[in-house]
């Protein structure tokens, strides 16, 4: 990488996703079960809703913290996973939950500060600490506890040192949830240690066997927590660039700061579609909700069969099977499949040491190809 480029940048690599995907890309009759996003488009009146507004002209900023009317409905939604945040000052709209993830860290971290990241986790809670200047702490969670995260697990990987802790539940890659007693033990730490907690709740409404349970709603959280939340996967909106951070006014007002610089304001045409997404919706998030339940149910049942552990994800859309018997090398085995039956899975190392010997698997995407690609893996196995 060019000598002029700073030496933050320099030393990020790029996504261990990407980089397996252009692969892929680059065959023919593949079967991607690597994506992290829906195959659905977002639901029809949301999509009116954005249509509607471009016909009335509504195509300038909208104010820093997002449409008054937008952070209302936000506020009304979430009071389903008993969070209740003012729409005035604790709510802040932004491009993607992604821009939250990164306004927070910055609004956050000193140099030289700690983040404690929970492994195997999403890609960019890393690379965003690094940006803000701070360092990580991996916190390894475990197979046998089905990846959600322990007391233990924080003491044993020094998280008590750290300033601040990531939690992602449901979980991506893993699809593991945690349930509010499993919370409890995080969040004593948490207040233990004097950690503030971000929260990252992007798949909430993806949950199959019970409700969302949010680290915030626990006692003396609600101060030291800032919840990520959004669009993209529950309406199917991942173009459309929208998500939100609630929290307390002090560190939200901290990411407007930042925000209001770097960005404005998010996407107005987005802000539309959103509004009307929470508005009419419900429908179409359920419909897509056991759409995912069904090939959940499919694809664990299929990967046990062909004798590739898999626990129960209960959340997200993805699935987390260990290697089959024979292969350790997650990366190895995920080359020879793309290789010889055009199927790309994901490698668990890409989401840090402890996914290592596992394969993250989406599954939104269709039940036809989902059976082909089941299909293929276990001829592949049989070879
Ligand atoms: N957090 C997690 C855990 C995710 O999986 C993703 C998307 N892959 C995001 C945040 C970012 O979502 P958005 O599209 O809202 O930026």
């Amino acid at each position: 990488m060019s000598g002029y480029v700073s030496e933050r940048v320099r030393e990020t690599p790029p996504s261990g996703i990407r980089r397996f995907f252009e692969l892929a890309a680059e065959m023919d009759d593949v079967i991607s079960l690597g994506v992290g996003e829906p195959d659905f488009s977002a639901p029809w009146a949301a999509r009116t809703a954005a249509i509607d507004s471009l016909e009335r002209g509504r195509t300038s900023y909208t104010s820093n913290r997002g449409m008054r009317e937008l952070r209302e409905a936000i506020a009304e939604r979430v009071e389903r996973y008993d969070q209740q945040y003012d729409p005035d000052d604790e709510i802040l709209v932004t491009a993607g939950a992604s821009e939250a993830v990164d306004l927070a860290m910055r609004a956050l971290v000193d140099p030289g500060d700690v983040v404690a990241v929970p492994e195997p986790s999403y890609i960019s809670y890393e690379p965003t600490v690094t940006f803000a200047g701070g360092q990580t702490c991996s916190v390894p969670t475990r197979a046998e506890e089905d990846f959600a995260l322990r007391y233990d697990d924080l003491e044993r990987a020094g998280a008590a040192d750290a300033d601040v802790l990531v939690l992602c539940y449901p979980n991506n890659p893993t699809g593991a949830v945690m349930s509010l007693d499993g919370l409890r033990e995080v969040a004593e730490f948490a207040r233990e240690h004097d950690l503030f907690v971000l929260s990252d709740e992007i798949y909430a409404a993806l949950r199959y066997e019970d409700d969302h349970a949010s680290i915030a709603t626990l006692p003396g959280m609600r101060e030291r927590t800032v919840v990520f939340n959004g669009f993209s996967k529950a309406y199917a909106m991942t173009g459309l660039r929208l998500g939100y951070a609630l929290g307390p006014s002090g560190v939200v007002g901290a990411m407007n700061r930042i925000h209001q610089y770097t960005m404005l304001s998010a996407p107005t045409t987005a802000q539309y579609a959103a509004l009307e997404a929470i508005r009419s919706c419900d429908d179409a998030v359920g419909e897509m909700r056991r759409a995912y339940d069904r090939r959940r149910r499919f694809v664990i049942s299929r990967f046990n069969e062909l004798g590739m552990d898999c626990f129960e994800a209960k959340g997200a859309f993805y699935v987390f099977p260990e290697c089959p018997p024979g292969w350790d090398d997650d990366e190895a085995f995920a080359e020879a499949l793309l290789e010889a039956e055009r199927v790309a899975l994901v490698p668990g190392s890409a989401f840090g040491e402890s996914g290592a010997g596992h394969l993250r698997v989406s599954y939104a995407t269709g039940m036809a190809e989902l059976k082909t690609a089941l299909n293929r893996i276990e001829s592949f196995l049989r070879a």
